[in-house]
């Protein structure tokens, strides 16, 4: 349709060098081109070019001291995306490859992903460029300081309440909150992601992670499908792919690998998860030190993996759970996990899924949960401990995670109908879409050009 490549056009031209911005608009608009065809008011109000228009952009110095007395910079990112529902909410990531084309992206997906929650949630993401790996915890907290010397005057708990993504955790959520309150001086429920010690929520931590695996049993579901006795694949290491892994387990499936960015374990009894939490949270060490405890398993470095992708998704199992990062998963893997037998993919990472891989998932006839709606569980959870924090409560974990198993129900059930609706019924892609789409695209409509 036209509008798709006049939009796409204009984005590389006002926005240039973003490609995953341009890949996750794109997914968007071809998804919801039926709505768009059938409601004329959309574009009546451009909707569309509001839409990808950031509400604000800001990009900031960040200089610290390293422990060698060297005076480092690096570039800060908060992109305010959409407000339409609710204050800012997305997470911060720090990464070496973040850029303004990778926060763009994320803070897009934010938007459809938090109206489809359901929740009073508006869009937005930020980071840093800045790599954690091998700094020191002093190193970390004067970089966290940094940053938070400029992003504090941009947030607030009813403007923008950012949390963690990939690099950012409760350590750097810490000493985050740290510095804003020193420079406020107030204790603000300003982010999500804290310690339960001051004022974080039971099952933040696990929340992305079990969210996407209660997406994976609606899914399973609707198959007449159990979830107990699968093997499943799943990639990455860090918080997501841990509690989905911890999920699986409580619910009698059988993960079978996980990876960093240096390589792949594949471990045939089931990975250890006690150990996977002592290298990966405890020591912020490399997976290759799995092999330490347990020689029987397989490690391939990143070097050894398939020239066109990840060498996870070319094992036998039921179900996949890509966890780590944006377009790990190739058209390849995807070919890969369909001559395996996988029947189930569901998206614990933002766009891991390459469009051709989703592309094939769909013609297959595959049970598929997009990212925007099977990861949703993460800031479902941050709104809960908003909540919390505005009203001074505090719930039980068992409270807080049977809210969460249920919206995860509500997401799927919601990308369900509306795909029905739409005359796609197995296509939650464009189910996702249009439900999250059609709810912040009112709002906006109601609050006028704004
Ligand atoms: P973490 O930093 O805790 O873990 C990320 C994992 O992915 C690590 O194992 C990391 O390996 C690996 N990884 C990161 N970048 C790359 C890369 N370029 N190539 C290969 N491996 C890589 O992040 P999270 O678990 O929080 O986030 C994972 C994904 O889930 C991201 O896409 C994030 O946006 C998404 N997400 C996270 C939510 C959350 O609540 N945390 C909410 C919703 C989505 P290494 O340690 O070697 O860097």
């Amino acid at each position: 349709m036209a509008f798709i490549k006049d939009t796409i056009e204009q984005l590389k031209f006002s926005s240039p060098a973003q490609s995953e911005f341009y890949q996750a608009v794109e997914d968007v608009l071809e998804s919801i081109e039926p709505i768009i065809e059938e409601r004329p008011k959309y574009r009546e109000q451009a909707i569309i070019q509001r839409l990808v228009e950031p509400e604000r952009q800001i990009m900031f110095r960040v200089p610290w001291v390293d422990d060698n007395g060297q005076v480092q910079v690096n570039k800060g990112y908060r992109v305010e995306f959409n407000s339409a529902l609710g204050p800012y909410k997305g997470g911060l990531r720090f990464h070496p490859s973040v850029n303004a084309g990778i926060i763009k992206f994320l803070g897009f997906e934010q938007v459809f992903k938090n109206a489809l929650t359901g929740l009073p949630i508006g869009g937005g993401k930020g980071g840093a460029n800045f790599d954690p790996k091998g700094k020191s915890d002093a190193e970390i907290m004067r970089f966290c300081q940094s940053f938070m010397n400029e992003l504090y005057r941009h947030i607030g708990p009813t403007t923008d309440v950012p949390a963690g993504d990939i690099g950012v955790g409760g350590r750097e959520i810490g000493y985050l909150f740290g510095q804003y309150k020193r420079l406020v001086n107030r204790f603000d429920g300003v982010l999500t992601g804290k310690s339960t010690l001051w004022g974080g929520s039971f099952v933040r931590t696990q929340a992305t992670g079990y969210g996407a695996v209660y997406f994976a049993q609606c899914l399973l579901d609707d198959n007449d499908d159990n979830i107990s006795g699968k093997r499943c694949l799943v990639s990455g290491a860090g918080n997501v792919a841990i509690y989905a892994i911890e999920k699986l387990y409580q619910l009698g499936a059988k993960p079978v690998t996980c990876s960093d960015s240096g390589g792949t374990i594949y471990h045939e009894q089931g990975i250890d998860l006690d150990l996977l939490k002592q290298i990966k949270e405890e020591n912020n060490g490399r997976l290759y030190e799995y092999l330490d405890t347990h020689s029987e398993a397989e490690y391939t470095p990143r070097d050894d993996y398939p020239k066109d992708g990840h060498c996870v998704w070319r094992y036998q199992a039921d179900l996949a759970l890509p966890c780590a990062t944006q377009n790990e998963l190739t058209e390849k893997d995807a070919q890969a996990l369909l001559e395996n037998g996988c029947r189930y993919i569901v998206e614990g990472a933002n766009m891991p899924c390459t469009q051709s891989a989703v592309d094939l998932f769909i013609e297959n006839n595959i049970s598929y949960g997009p990212g925007k709606a099977a990861n949703a569980g993460g800031v479902a959870t941050s709104q809960l401990e908003m909540a919390q924090n505005a009203s001074m409560q505090r719930w039980t974990f068992d409270e807080v995670d049977t809210k969460l198993q249920h919206i995860m129900r509500n997401i799927h059930r919601d990308a369900k109908r509306t795909a029905e609706e739409f005359n796609h019924p197995s296509n939650l892609v464009l189910g996702a879409n249009i439900a999250g789409f059609r709810k912040v695209a009112d709002a906006m409509i109601q609050q006028g050009v704004v």
